[in-house]
Order: C-alpha cells, then sequence, then structure tokens
C-alpha cells in the first residue's frame, strides 16, 4: 500500500509536495509509470473492471447515478432481500443510537459490547454448534483460521475452485496442502490416501461455489472424511440464510449438519448485506481464535449499527422458516424458464444462476444491451472464470416479484436473439 509522501507525490498536490518531490521525485516518477503501464495492460488484457454507481438502497429495484431509475438487480448477493428490509434498518439505528459509532478498539482491549456476545451466541445457535467468534469479514475469517488451527504437522485440502479468501487463508499457514480437483471425490480420496502420514487433515470447500452456482457433495465429502479421520471446514458466504429447510446452509440441505466441524460464512450477504463474517464451531477452537487468529486480533470490532442488521436479520430466520423458503420458487422459475428458451443455465437449485455464453465479448456486450433494457446483470470472463467459460451470472433475490423474473427472461431472450446467442 501506497502511504504518505508517495501518495502525495502521486496526487501532486499537497503542501510541501515541492521539497518531497525534489527528493524522490525519480522513484516517484517511475512508480507512475510502472503503475500506469500496469493498468494499461489490464485494460488492454479487456478485464479491466469499472463500478456502477448506485443513488439509493440496494434492493431488486436500483436507481443508477446518472439517471437510470427503476432498473431492475439481478446482480447483488442480497438473496433475502434483507439489505433494505425496514427491521433490519431499524435495528441498526437501535443499536447505533444506543452503542454509539464503533469501538476505536480491538475486542481484547476496549472493543466487546454485548451485542457481539449476544450476535455470537445468536449465530452458534443459529447452526447449531457450540460458540461463534466475530470477524469484520468473512475474507478474514478466511485469512485467519488455517494459520491459527494447524501446523507443519497438518495437511490441508482443498477444492481447486475454492474462494480466493480461502486460498489465501491456506498459503498464510504452514500445514503440507494438497489442492484437489473440482469436487472430484475420486481425487480428494487419493489425496486424503496421501495425507494419512500428517498429524490431522483438515478438508476446506465452498458450501455453494459462486461461479458456478454449483453445491459441494458434502455427503461423499464427509463420508471420505470419516474413512480417512479428517475434518471437514465449509465456507457458507453463498448459502447461510437460504439453503436447506431452515436456511442453515449446505450442511442442513446435504443432512450432514453433525459431520461438518467447521463453519465460515458472511453477514455481508443474505444476512442483512451490511458486512462481517464469522467462524462457528468446537468452543476450544473459537476459544483459540480469539488468542491466535491475527484478523481478529489485530483489526478493530464490528461497529454496533452493523451488528444490529445481522442480529435482527437472524431474529427473522429463526422466526420462521418462511423467508428461506421464499427463495426457491422464484430461482426455479428463472432457471427452467431460461432453460426453456434455450439458454444453458450452469449449477442447480441455486439462485446463483450463470448463463452460460463462453464467448467474452458475447458476455459483455449481452450484459451491456440487457442494461439497455433496464436489467442489471454482470459478465464474467477470463481470468475470472476459465477461458472458453464467459457467461452472465444472474442471482435471484426472494423479493424479485414474478413479473420481475419474466421481465428479465424476456430481456434475456431479445438480447439473446440479437447477438446470435440464441436461434
Ligand atoms: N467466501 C466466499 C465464498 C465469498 O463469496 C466471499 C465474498 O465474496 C467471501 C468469502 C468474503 O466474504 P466477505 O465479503 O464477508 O469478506
Amino acid at each position: 500500500m501506497l502511504r504518505g509522501a508517495a501518495v502525495r507525490l502521486l496526487r501532486g498536490g499537497g503542501g510541501g509536495v515541492g521539497t518531497l518531490r525534489a527528493a524522490s521525485g525519480t522513484a516517484a516518477a517511475q512508480l507512475r509509470r510502472r503503475l500506469e503501464n500496469e493498468l494499461e495492460d489490464i485494460r488492454g488484457a479487456g478485464t479491466w473492471k469499472s463500478e456502477r454507481i448506485i443513488a439509493s438502497r440496494q434492493g431488486p429495484h436500483l436507481r443508477l447515478d446518472g439517471g437510470g431509475a427503476g432498473i431492475l438487480n439481478f446482480c447483488a448477493n442480497n438473496y433475502l432481500g434483507l439489505s433494505s428490509h425496514p427491521e433490519v434498518i431499524r435495528a441498526a439505528v437501535e443499536a447505533l443510537e444506543k452503542f454509539g459509532a464503533g469501538l476505536s478498539s480491538v475486542r481484547f482491549i476496549c472493543g466487546t459490547q454485548s451485542i457481539h456476545k449476544d450476535l455470537e451466541e445468536k449465530i452458534a445457535r443459529f447452526h447449531q454448534r457450540e460458540d461463534a467468534i466475530l470477524y469484520a469479514s468473512c475474507f478474514d475469517a478466511n485469512a485467519g483460521i488455517f494459520e491459527a488451527l494447524l501446523t507443519l504437522e497438518d495437511a490441508v485440502l482443498s477444492d481447486e475452485l475454492n474462494h480466493a479468501s480461502i486460498i489465501d487463508g491456506i498459503r498464510l499457514c504452514k500445514a503440507n496442502k494438497y489442492r484437489y480437483k473440482h469436487m472430484d471425490m475420486q481425487d480428494l480420496e487419493a489425496k486424503l490416501q496421501d495425507a494419512q502420514k500428517h498429524r490431522l487433515r483438515l478438508v476446506a470447500t465452498d458450501g455453494a461455489f459462486s461461479m458456478d452456482g454449483d453445491i459441494a457433495p458434502l455427503k461423499e465429502i464427509c463420508q471420505l472424511a470419516q474413512k480417512y479421520d479428517a475434518l471437514v471446514f465449509i465456507d457458507e458466504c453463498h448459502a447461510t440464510g437460504f439453503l436447506g429447510p431452515n436456511g442453515r446452509g449446505t450442511d442442513e440441505l446435504l443432512g450432514v449438519m453433525d459431520k461438518v466441524t467447521i463453519i465460515n460464512s458472511t453477514l455481508g450477504k443474505a444476512l442483512g448485506g451490511a458486512a462481517g463474517g464469522y467462524t462457528t464451531g468446537p468452543k476450544p477452537l473459537i476459544d483459540l481464535l480469539r488468542q491466535r487468529s491475527r484478523p481478529y486480533l489485530f483489526s478493530n470490532s464490528l461497529p454496533p449499527a452493523v451488528v444490529g442488521c445481522a442480529s435482527k436479520a437472524l431474529d427473522l430466520l429463526m422466526e420462521s422458516n418462511a423467508i428461506a423458503q421464499s427463495m426457491a420458487a422464484k430461482t426455479q422459475r428463472f432457471r427452467s424458464k431460461m432453460t426453456a428458451a434455450g439458454f444453458t443455465i450452469s449449477g442447480k437449485d441455486h439462485p446463483i444462476c450463470p448463463v452460460m455464453l463462453g464467448d467474452a465479448r458475447l458476455a459483455a456486450v449481452m450484459a451491456e444491451d440487457m442494461l439497455n433494457r433496464g436489467i442489471y446483470v454482470i459478465g464474467f470472463s477470463y481470468p475470472v472464470v476459465p477461458k472458453g467459460k464467459a457467461r452472465i451470472r444472474v442471482q435471484i433475490s426472494a423479493v424479485h416479484s414474478d413479473e420481475d423474473i419474466d421481465r428479465c427472461v424476456e430481456a434475456f431472450t431479445e438480447v439473446g436473439r440479437k447477438h446470435g446467442a440464441l436461434p
């Protein structure tokens, strides 16, 4: 990260800059050239990520900065529509008023309030686990768990398509690393056999994979884990709150809640969408994370308003399974209508519905044309997904109406025909 003088030099402003520029002008100019070249390479490779600016609350209907109103949004992880739920917003305001803007501290120094402990207890109860620990994000939870848990004597076996934060978390630990082919149980078994020589084996997988909308074969993973005496870790960012009869996640959906040892998940998607992440599992593990996990030890506590949002989202989910259930019918409607229209939708039964197009340019042009028709979707291409597997990822939310979904399918059909993706 660039700091202090370097930042001022790059921006070319601020007091006393003349002297600083004289002192390190060459280095700053070199850096600027290098950064500009790198940025040009990204543009040239067609992988530049631009950001659209939303001028309204997050929800199925958006207003974009610069005028676009009434845009139908199909690209947020707002699976249950709780990001703008009135009770969630009210809970945030109440927490803000009662507990303040923030803690100005890490948890173990001066940063734990009663609401943090209440939320951790609620998360553990929701997942039927012994305890839970909050992080500023699930990225942090993933960055902090492997290093704290595993040593040189241990092994971690990771699906090759796991989320970047799991990959980074594993990089930080000293354990022996095995990468098994995506959801390939033969390969996992071979790697587990090889890993028998290590003290402890941990299989790590996303519960649901965000690029393909496919769900990890947890039953089979847990059977192999039992056979080879391994533990199972799942990242439930794209499952918590809506997969399974009560929205507990992939482990509930596949009937293995008692077989998965560790769950990491986010508060920044279905559970209110504000921010935050957590680990839930055996109490001694959570106790150890509080002592050793670096993103927990050295980063600020979650702000009260954020805690308030997640806490209310969990209350709503634990009161009734109606919200969790509301997802499935909408997803089914979109998937079956798109398939009938002639599109290939990757994955199965998951609100992440990747419309497979193959060609990167086609995905980009179609996504742009969808927005011209008031439908906000995003095209993904290499390096985010493998070459030749470009797609437009559609994400269904429980608060999309049937009419919203039908409008989306109609627009896809028109745009698909126009650009040759459909006959
Ligand atoms: N794990 C998975 C599978 C994700 O999709 C994401 C977010 O994109 C994360 C972890 C990180 O979650 P957070 O946004 O809470 O850092």
